[in-house]
């Protein structure tokens, strides 16, 4: 079995060497790496692929999360990003988030946000990159955002949105991600079950803590088996079926 965790941040993980030999253990031969904001992507470009393995290849992606947004680093960011941009395979994490303590208080949070993904959309559309999209609160717009800007290849990680999104997510041919929390979360659930397996891949977040637990790329299984229990597929096919899709979305072999 070989399953392929599409969004993680690595940078986080405590004793990521040894997280690294369980989830070898477990199947996962490739992780791509996420980035948020300008520490971590640099992190992304000079440490990630240290820890990759002749089982496990880390593959990087940078990106430009929309919490907390500090002006005073976004051009740094886009340009480190625009810069480093032929040796990575996605840009991510990037998107919208409306939830978010600053922008629930500021229709300028929520600007500052769109402009700066739609910097991030158009310059993966100019060079063909696929994004790792966040979308909490922020779904339609989003998903417009991405269908408009022209972006071929797209996916909305753990995707919780609305039924209405998650149509013109399947219409364009873009792919939602499922975590750890297809095993429990209602919101995600319903996604997970409405959308065919074609337009899955898997994904853990980590070090995100599900139910008390910080999440580690191995856990990559339980995502696994939440999907194929929704699915009632078997571990088997979801898990090959995933993966391709994951090969095909990245463009990895
Ligand atoms: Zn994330």
């Amino acid at each position: 079995m070989e399953l392929i965790d599409t969004h993680a941040h690595l940078e986080e993980i405590k004793d990521l060497r040894e997280a690294i030999r369980r989830a070898v253990k477990v199947g996962v031969t490739a992780i791509i790496a996420v980035g948020s904001d300008y520490e971590s992507n640099l992190w992304v470009i000079r440490e990630s692929q240290k820890y990759g393995t002749s089982k496990l290849r880390i593959y990087p992606a940078l990106g430009l999360h929309p919490w907390g947004l500090d002006t005073s680093k976004i051009e740094e960011t886009i340009s480190l990003i625009e810069k480093n941009i032929n040796n990575i395979v996605a840009l991510g994490e990037v998107g919208l988030d409306y939830w978010y303590k600053d922008a629930r208080k500021s229709d300028n949070i929520k600007e500052v946000q769109r402009e700066v993904f739609s910097r991030i959309l158009n310059l993966a559309r100019e060079k063909d990159k696929p994004i790792s999209v966040h979308s909490r609160g922020a779904w339609i717009d989003c998903v417009d955002m991405t269908i408009e800007t022209g972006v071929k290849r797209a996916v909305f990680h753990w995707f919780s949105g609305p039924l209405e999104a998650l149509k013109k997510i399947l219409d364009y041919g873009y792919y939602v991600s499922a975590t750890p929390a297809a095993a429990y979360s209602k919101e995600h659930k319903k996604i997970i079950m409405k959308a065919p397996l074609e337009n899955i891949v898997l994904e853990t977040d980590s070090p995100v803590v599900y139910e008390g637990e910080t999440a580690e790329p191995a856990h990559i299984t339980k995502a696994l088996k939440a999907v194929a229990e929704l699915k009632g597929e078997s571990i088997e096919f979801v898990a090959e079926k995933t993966t391709e899709n994951a090969r095909k979305l990245f463009k990895i072999s």
